[in-house]
């Protein structure tokens, strides 16, 4: 039996890189050697015991890689050798949930959220790629994979908050939290057209990179009243759309107090133990206002459009990767970033090393580390 590495889940801080079977894959199905893939917020969840996923699972939900064996039916499609990346959400495109447009729900509650979660992903040489036809989406040639590393999640979620928040040409905006996920939910209220866009964030370098991805005015919510101060830049009305991307209840209910009457919460923070909306936040249940909540929507055809923002030089998101490691080296980035030393914003992973050329954080002024 042929083996890989892969960095397996062993329980509460438990990871351990290990020599695993190599994935094979049936009809429908495609392996991937893994290129890039990175860590996110939410395998610290997992890590930590706050979100449970079975020990012996490979973590990890964000792909970037060249296909090595497709399964039967995917040859008109696919070849050997193409460069790909998969969403961290991969939906089936048949079921009841993806044919009525929630791709993210497939066959129920977060079923589309597959990779490191409920199957195993792609911290590891190869990962196996489910209905591929619906996932598997090629890389546009001039790009990198240090440029595509933050589309499988970070950038379709971030932006996703402001997509869902239906942020409109003159709107104000508020975004909760400036990590990875809420800078790009900045940047996509700039996308879509937001006049005011305020970012708020502790971490006086992450205010700064809010203003190059798009804030207008940064807020630190540690020396002021985020909500008093918010109120104040919109006439005492409050944002159209607040964003929140951290997953507390704080950050929650301070978004919910910033919004006007009639405006919008869009979440996309990842809650744990109780969420409370106070009955003054809501104007005792009468204020028109909407909260939405979005999961990372994925998918071939969302990959590909956040790719050809890329192309175009519409958005640039390399920048976000400020540490790069090898697989080996997974359980030292994984301290680091759980832990948010060094300035990080996002590690790269690369399982076949790191690659010359890559754009080193020190080319970006703001995010010095
Ligand atoms: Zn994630
Ligand atoms: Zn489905």
């Amino acid at each position: 039996m042929e083996t890989m590495k892969a960095v397996v889940f062993h329980g509460v801080n438990d990871l351990r890189l290990e020599d695993v079977p190599r994935p094979r894959a049936k009809a429908g199905q495609a392996v991937i050697r893994i290129t890039a893939t990175t860590i996110c917020g939410t395998d610290v969840h997992i890590v930590k015991g706050e979100y449970p996923v079975r020990s012996g699972l490979i973590l990890g939900h964000e792909p970037v890689g060249v296909i090595a064996e497709l399964g039967e039916g995917l040859e008109d499609e696919y070849s050997v050798g193409q460069r790909v990346i998969v969403g961290a959400i991969t939906p089936c495109g048949q079921c009841f949930y993806c044919l009525n447009g929630v791709h993210s729900q497939c066959h129920g509650p977060m079923g589309g959220w597959r990779f490191g979660n409920t199957i195993n992903g792609a911290w590891a040489e190869y990962l196996l790629v489910p209905d591929a036809r619906a996932n598997l989406t090629p890389i546009p040639e001039p790009l990198t994979d240090q440029q595509v590393l933050m589309v499988p999640d970070i950038a379709s979620t971030g932006i996703s908050g402001a997509e869902r928040g239906n942020v409109k040409i003159g709107d104000s905006v508020a975004v909760f939290a400036q990590g990875p996920i809420g800078l790009c939910a900045t940047l996509g209220a700039r996308l879509r057209g937001a006049a005011l866009i305020v970012g708020v964030d502790p971490l006086t370098e992450r205010r700064a990179i809010s203003r190059q991805f798009g804030a207008t005015i940064t807020l630190d919510p540690t020396a002021c009243d985020v909500v008093a101060e918010i109120k104040r830049l919109t006439d005492g009305r409050g944002v159209d759309v607040a964003i929140e991307a951290l997953g507390r209840q704080q950050t929650f209910e301070s978004a919910l107090r910033s919004i006007r009457p009639g405006g919008t919460l869009s979440s996309l923070g990842v809650y744990s133990g109780k969420l409370v909306a106070p009955y003054e936040a809501v104007y005792a249940g009468l204020g028109d206002q909407r909260i939405v909540t979005t999961l990372c929507p994925g998918g071939k055809e969302r990959m590909r459009r956040l790719m050809s923002m890329i192309v175009q030089e519409r958005i640039d998101l390399s920048q976000l990767v400020t540490h790069e490691f090898t697989l080996d080296q997974l359980p030292e980035a994984f301290d680091l970033f759980s832990r948010q030393g060094g300035g990080v914003l996002k590690v790269g992973i690369y399982p076949e090393g790191i690659a010359e050329g890559h754009r080193r954080p020190s080319e970006t002024a703001a995010i010095h580390v």
